[in-house]
C-alpha cells in the first residue's frame, strides 16, 4: 500500500512519519519511507533547486512532477510491486497546495500534470496534518531555520491550508484529517486506528 503525508510546513507530519514506519514494521510489514520533492537522484537534485532558487512558477511546478515521476517509476512503482508499504513525505497534493492554492497556477494545468504523470496511481491513504497557521509559525521558528518556501507570507500559507482542505473534502475516502493541535500522544492514538483499518 501506498500513504502519503501532507501538511503545511510546521503541521508536524515529520514528526509522525516515523511512528507509522515503526507501527507497520511491528505488524510485520516491509516499509519504505521516501520524501517528495525528492527520494531518487536525480529527485534530490531537483530538490536542491526548487528549495532554492528563484523560478518561474510554471517551470516550479513542471520540475516538482518531474521528481515525482522519477520517484514514482524508481521507488513506489517497484516497492509496491513487491508488496512493500510505501510511506511518502509529501505527493501530488503538496502541487495543489502549494503551487496550486499558495502560487496561484491554474488547477487545471495541475490536473494535466497528475494524468500525465500518474494516471492511474493514487495514495491508498493521505494523512493530513492540519494546525492553524499561528500554531505552525510558532513550530517552525522555535525549531530551525527557515527555507526559501517558509519564508514566504502567512496568506500563503493559508491559502495552502485552504487548498489541502478543500482537497481533503474532495477526497474523503482517501484523505484523512489528522488535528495536529493534540498532543503527540493523542495523535498516535488517532493514527493507530487509522492505521488498524488500513492493515485489517
Ligand atoms: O516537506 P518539506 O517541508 O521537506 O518540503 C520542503 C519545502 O518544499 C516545503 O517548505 C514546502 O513549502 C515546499 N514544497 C512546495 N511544493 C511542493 C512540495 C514542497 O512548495 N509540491
Amino acid at each position: 500500500k501506498f500513504i502519503s503525508f501532507e501538511g503545511i510546513d510546521g503541521a508536524g507530519k515529520s514528526t509522525h512519519i516515523g511512528f507509522v514506519a515503526d507501527f507497520l514494521k511491528t505488524a510485520g510489514k516491509s516499509v519504505v519511507s521516501s520524501r517528495e520533492p525528492g527520494g531518487t537522484g536525480v529527485g534530490e537534485k531537483l530538490r536542491e533547486m526548487l528549495l532554492h532558487e528563484k523560478m518561474d512558477l510554471e517551470t516550479e511546478a513542471l520540475l516538482m512532477f518531474a521528481s515525482r515521476r522519477e520517484h514514482i517509476a524508481q521507488v513506489i512503482e517497484p516497492a509496491m510491486a513487491r508488496g512493500d508499504w510505501v510511506l511518502s513525505d509529501r505527493f501530488t497534493d503538496a502541487s495543489f497546495a502549494y503551487q496550486g492554492g499558495g502560487r496561484g497556477l491554474d488547477r487545471a494545468k495541475l490536473e494535466t500534470l497528475e494524468n500525465w504523470v500518474h494516471p492511474h496511481l493514487q495514495p491508498d491513504l493521505t494523512l493530513l496534518f492540519d494546525v492553524p497557521l499561528e500554531v505552525a509559525r510558532k513550530r517552525l521558528d522555535a525549531t530551525r531555520t527557515l527555507d526559501k518556501f517558509e519564508q514566504e507570507q502567512a496568506d500563503f500559507f493559508s491559502a495552502c491550508r485552504n487548498e489541502y482542505l478543500r482537497r481533503a473534502a474532495q477526497f474523503p475516502h482517501r484523505i484523512v484529517v489528522v488535528d495536529s493541535t493534540r498532543t503527540i500522544d493523542e495523535t498516535r492514538a488517532q493514527l493507530t486506528h487509522v492505521l488498524e483499518k488500513l492493515i485489517a
